[in-house]
């Protein structure tokens, strides 16, 4: 039987002819790294992460701080249907880098840091009691994809702060046009009704504080209908927690 000595060194040589045959790749842009699962120096730096300030409701970048609770404009003329939100990152550089390689190339393992990102940007709303429930996709674009990358990212953040997750609560009824190119109006007409709680798991959400997980937050048209329909099966709170952050331009 080999000691605990000799199995770490067994251990840290196979890491070693590991990162021989597959050298460690920086997470955003893909060149060489020293370490696995780790951006490089470049991409480090330009992280655009949404630190504070940010609209205590919407998480968009504040011009100067207002203290605790400052609001947007945005908020205070068109207050959201979900209690707050919070981003990682802006929508730009790696953090947007890392969206598209998890969205299109798959690179599912790159939910782990991304949902840990996640977690630090949402501590203020995430508790034990919090239920973590992805935006759904439609089940033939999910047939398409193979996989959710919301859901992935849900996976890892309910992990990270240690809530409970439900990958099946919310459905898509219906499939909708990709909301890019659309404007606001058109966001929020594509996705009217087209989320809805399972038959018979409304009881799940009655009095519980619900976190809605998605990869980037552009108007929010799409995190609002799926919190309509929480709200009316009676989640206690909703809060919305993405990645990134397409920060609009009036802010
Ligand atoms: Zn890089």
């Amino acid at each position: 039987m080999l000691g605990r000595r000799s199995l770490s060194a067994a251990k840290g040589c196979s890491s070693a002819v590991l990162n021989l045959l597959l050298p460690p790749r920086c997470l955003a842009c893909g060149s060489k790294t020293g370490r696995t699962g780790a951006l490089c120096p470049v991409c480090w730096s330009d992280m655009p992460f949404l630190e504070n300030p940010v609209c205590a409701r919407y998480g968009t970048p504040l011009p100067h701080d207002m203290g605790e609770g400052g609001l947007s404009a945005r908020a205070i003329m068109d207050p959201p249907v979900f209690d707050s939100a919070r981003s990682a990152a802006r929508y730009d550089g790696p953090a947007r880098q890392m969206v598209l390689a998890l969205k299109f190339a798959r690179h599912r393992d790159l939910s782990e840091p991304m949902g840990t990102w996640m977690a630090r940007a949402g501590r203020e709303f995430l508790s034990a009691e919090s239920l973590i429930v992805p935006v759904p996709l439609h089940r033939w674009r999910l047939w398409q994809r193979r996989f959710n990358q919301a859901a992935d990212l849900a996976a890892s953040v309910a992990r990270t702060a240690g809530c409970g997750y439900d990958p099946m609560l919310l459905a898509r009824t219906r499939r909708t046009r990709q909301q890019v190119g659309l404007d606001a109006a058109s966001r929020q007409k594509n996705v009217r009704g087209a989320f809805d709680i399972r038959a018979g798991r409304e009881a799940e959400v009655f009095g519980r504080p619900v976190v809605l997980v998605d990869d980037v937050m552009t108007t929010g048209s799409t995190v609002s209908a799926c919190a309509r329909v929480l709200r009316k099966a009676g989640a206690s709170r909703v809060d919305v927690l993405t990645f990134a952050l397409a920060v609009p331009e009036e802010s």
